[in-house]
């Protein structure tokens, strides 16, 4: 398979994993390619007919659309600002995820309270007012505010999540969206308790660990893997 028809079939399975996650059709992911560009597709399908799901649009980093056919995002700047602040950015996806959203909009933060959330790091994920990406003023606060983060919340709006791959960036927004359930329901008992920095820290040794093992092989994830042959094979799983 080419680099590129890999690519598409990521964005298509990361569409599907996030349109059952987040109960949600809004947004996009996106992933750069090794020719310098970067690969967009909505979550949603296409509206148009005989427009096929993996029909992915390809944009320069200056966001001129240099091939695809579908309907164009509204919110572009969002990820042309993405790819141009982080380098090391592989994937970045912009979504509405309901829970997280309604939670920001409490004043309160996605704080990391379990192991999966320790990656949005002992201050949580920062979160901006509302930004639009339409604009590329926008853009350019989103990714002063999200510094190196790997999430950003949205008042109002949604997140912007990258990852070094589809399949990490896929995953961080499923966190986000599932902590922020994780934090309402605490909520509802008392008042959660963040994982202690020392403890962020000492767990921050098993990912270096984690990494030393792989050397330069590129790191696997077999949370991915798990839903991703559930989308392969039409099956669904519990969404709580
Ligand atoms: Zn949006």
């Amino acid at each position: 398979m080419s680099e590129i028809d890999d690519l598409k079939d990521k964005l298509k399975t990361a569409t599907q994993i996030l349109r059952w996650e987040l109960a949600d059709m809004w947004g996009h992911v996106s992933c750069r390619t090794s020719r310098g560009t970067f690969l967009i597709l909505p979550l949603r399908p296409p509206i148009e007919e005989g427009i096929p799901e993996d029909d992915v649009l390809e944009f320069d980093l200056e966001g001129n659309l240099l091939g695809g056919k579908r309907d164009l995002p509204e919110e572009i700047f969002f990820f042309t600002t993405g790819y141009k602040a982080r380098k090391n950015v592989g994937a970045m996806i912009h979504c509405h995820p309901p829970v997280a959203v309604s939670l920001v909009s409490t004043g309160k933060k996605i704080v990391p309270i379990h192991q999966h959330s320790i990656k949005f790091g002992s201050k949580g994920v920062p979160t901006s007012p509302w930004l639009y990406g339409t604009f590329q003023e926008d853009g350019e606060r989103a990714m002063k505010t999200m510094g190196e983060s790997c999430a950003l919340m949205i008042k109002g709006h949604g997140a912007n999540v990258v990852g070094g791959s589809v399949q990490e960036a896929c995953m961080n927004a499923v966190h986000v969206e599932r902590t922020a359930k994780m934090l309402m329901w605490a909520n509802g008992v008392g008042k959660p308790g963040p994982m202690p920095p020392a403890v962020v820290k000492k767990y921050a040794l098993v990912e270096a660990e984690r990494a030393k093992r792989r050397g330069a092989r590129p790191p696997r994830s077999p949370e991915w893997n798990y839903y991703e042959r559930m989308v392969k094979r039409g099956e669904r799983w519990n969404v709580w």
